[in-house]
């Protein structure tokens, strides 16, 4: 096996006789043309040191199966030779993916570039037990499956992710607090009810892929997704992939403590990062700023307040976002140290505040630097909001498939 250079970290060429290593060359090139497409022939070799018989071969035979297609010919080719691109062919191949909330299902169905041609959203009632809120969730997922192979190509999988700290091995779900979950099997009774290959996983791990994958910090290979709300969690990407841990809770950023003997956490904790920078401290504050705002229970007409008040330059909607934003900077410094992702992306529903939130907390970051050393990550929102996990679920399939290829 050799691994060659250029932007090419992440694709490994083999070389050798046997059919395995032609297969693993295949692979290699289908990820090169899905990660740079649309590519010509003489550039595929360029990149992996193939020679250009061996490329045009294996692309021969991707063409064949149907992943990919000629797209015409690059116009602007500098040698003054004019070159047949090559793309993925989005309609051959489909991706499904299901976000179980609190309360609510919702999924997509993709095409193989990844965008979106049906979706799904229901909800339910939290007191179902979970092998209910399994069944429903089957029934959608295959729902949205045959509907896919109806409108684009065959699905190559489906993606489950779920509130909770999932074993990436077995599929349990070993806790989600919220839907009051504990050791819940849930990937063994998916695959008995659904015929196509099946994943699960955390909620903010596959929010984090979806926006390396597609979206805000999209082909880095180190990003920190900061999911703020409720509650604070996460997800790291780590040499382009899924950071997990050794149990799979790493990405619980909000359960750091930041203030030993600080307000009690849902964790049962004291001093928790979330405690200080979450949607209650930035309500919280708000009201007490805002005397008028105390009657106002509703969670999104609070936000909305919030937005008009920071909008229009009143202090006490800019000095509640300030409340919150130095916390969640000092929490984000912690992590830049510890892990030095190359971005930092923003999520969850307090990215609704991203324009006041970021620069902010981009203040806060430069104050904090030390030694001159750190290059200071950029922050930035995320660009899928609340859907950021069923992208990155979407993520997960093409790049299962990507990696092993029905060919
Ligand atoms: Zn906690």
């Amino acid at each position: 096996m050799s691994t060659v250079n250029e932007r090419t970290a992440s694709v490994d060429v083999a070389t050798g006789n046997h059919g395995s290593l032609r297969h693993q060359n295949i692979t290699s090139i289908l990820r090169l043309i899905y990660r740079d497409r649309p590519i010509s022939r003489v550039e595929l070799s360029r990149i992996t040191g193939l020679n250009k018989a061996t490329v045009s071969s294996l692309v021969s035979e991707l063409l064949e199966s149907g992943c990919v297609r000629s797209i015409g010919e690059n116009q602007s080719e500098r040698a003054g030779r004019r070159e047949v691109l090559i793309d993925i062919d989005p309609q051959k191949t489909s991706a499904v993916s299901m976000e179980i909330g609190i309360g609510n299902i919702s999924v997509i169905a993709a095409d193989f570039a990844g965008e979106t041609i049906s979706r799904s959203d229901v909800t339910f009632d939290l007191n179902l037990t979970a092998g209910r809120v399994i069944s429903k969730a089957a029934r959608m997922a295959n729902d949205a499956a045959a509907e896919a192979e109806s409108l684009n190509g065959k699905v190559a999988g489906i993606s489950i992710a779920v509130p909770g700290a999932v074993d990436i091995e077995t599929g349990n779900v070993l806790f989600a607090p919220n839907l009051g979950w504990r050791d819940v099997p849930i990937l063994e009774r998916l695959k008995a009810k659904i015929s196509h290959p099946v994943l699960v996983d955390n909620e903010a791990s596959l929010a984090a892929l979806g926006e390396h994958f597609f979206g805000a910090a999209k082909g880095l290979r180190g990003v920190l997704y900061i999911s703020a709300g409720v509650g604070l969690g996460g997800g790291l990407i780590v040499d382009g992939d899924i950071y997990r841990g050794s149990s799979g809770i790493a990405g619980e950023f909000g359960h750091m403590t930041v203030d030993i003997g600080g307000k009690p956490c849902s964790c049962g904790k004291n001093g928790c990062w979330e405690t200080a920078a979450n949607e209650a401290a930035l309500f919280s504050e708000y009201r007490r700023l805002m005397p008028r705002a105390k009657n106002v229970a509703d969670r999104s007409q609070l936000i909305d307040q919030i937005l008009i008040s920071s909008g229009a330059g009143e202090e006490c909607g800019i000095k509640a976002l300030e409340f919150i934003a130095r916390p969640l900077a000092v929490g984000i410094d912690s992590l830049i140290k510890a892990f030095d992702p190359e971005r930092i992306v923003l999520g969850g529903p307090l990215s609704s505040f991203s324009k006041f939130l970021i620069p902010m907390i981009s203040r806060e970051l430069q104050q904090r630097r030390i030694f001159g050393v750190d290059h200071c990550a950029e922050v930035v929102a995320a660009s899928f909001g609340p859907d950021a996990a069923l992208k990155g679920g979407v993520a997960r399939v093409i790049r299962s498939f990507l990696r092993t290829p029905a060919i």
